[in-house]
């Protein structure tokens, strides 16, 4: 998708690497573009809150994490504002990035797994990228068809009026456009009823 924010690096360096140590930061990352899925997203300029605890292990830092945001979006079938608010944790292991002789000996060992290994989490030298974690947390708090309520009615596709406050024989009189020609037609000969 989209190149990696700025916003969403968190500088390590105060923790130290030594397994076991921990270290807690309070994070306010603001997003410079919608962020979610395409109905309903965190809008851009908006703020995502993660409290984040840091654990350093032996392999790398564990991540262990709450993310808060509230994602706006319209109800597919009447248009209202919906408004869902996020509230997940995450946990996700950040390997440190491998010495040569430690990245030579893997790629021996797990050539067959080397499609999970691209998936892993890596450190950066001291910066961690919180951003793929938090846009699955994000997206999988997010309805693909947002509603306003799974009962929604929508709209009355003649007049756009809401199903919900119309009469139950809520009806449109109007003559189609078919018969609006019928009729036309039938002006013209005397012989010619409706
Ligand atoms: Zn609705
Ligand atoms: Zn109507």
């Amino acid at each position: 998708m989209s190149t990696s924010h700025k916003s969403f690096q968190l500088n390590t360096f105060e923790l130290p690497r030594r397994a076991g140590e921990m270290k807690e930061y309070s994070l306010d990352i603001q997003v410079n573009e919608n962020f979610g899925v395409n109905l309903i997203s965190v809008p851009a300029g908006q703020t995502i809150e993660v409290d984040a605890r840091l654990e350093s292990v032996t392999e790398g830092i564990l991540l262990s994490a709450d993310v808060y945001a509230v994602a706006k979006g319209e109800c597919i079938r009447c248009l209202d504002p919906v408004e869902i608010v996020i509230e997940r944790k995450i946990q996700e292991l950040y390997n440190y990035e491998p010495t040569n002789e430690r990245g030579k000996k893997k790629k021996h060992d797990t050539e067959i797994d080397d499609l999970d290994i691209e998936d892993e989490l890596m450190m950066q030298g001291q910066i961690m990228d919180l951003e793929t974690p938090i846009r699955d947390a994000v997206v999988l708090s997010l309805p693909i068809n947002p509603l306003c309520n799974q009962d929604c009615l929508g709209l009355c596709p003649e007049c756009g009026e809401k199903w919900a406050v119309l009469a139950q024989d809520h009806a449109h009189t109007s003559i189609d456009a078919r018969w609006a020609g019928l009729k036309a037609l039938g002006s013209e000969d005397p012989d010619f009823k409706i």
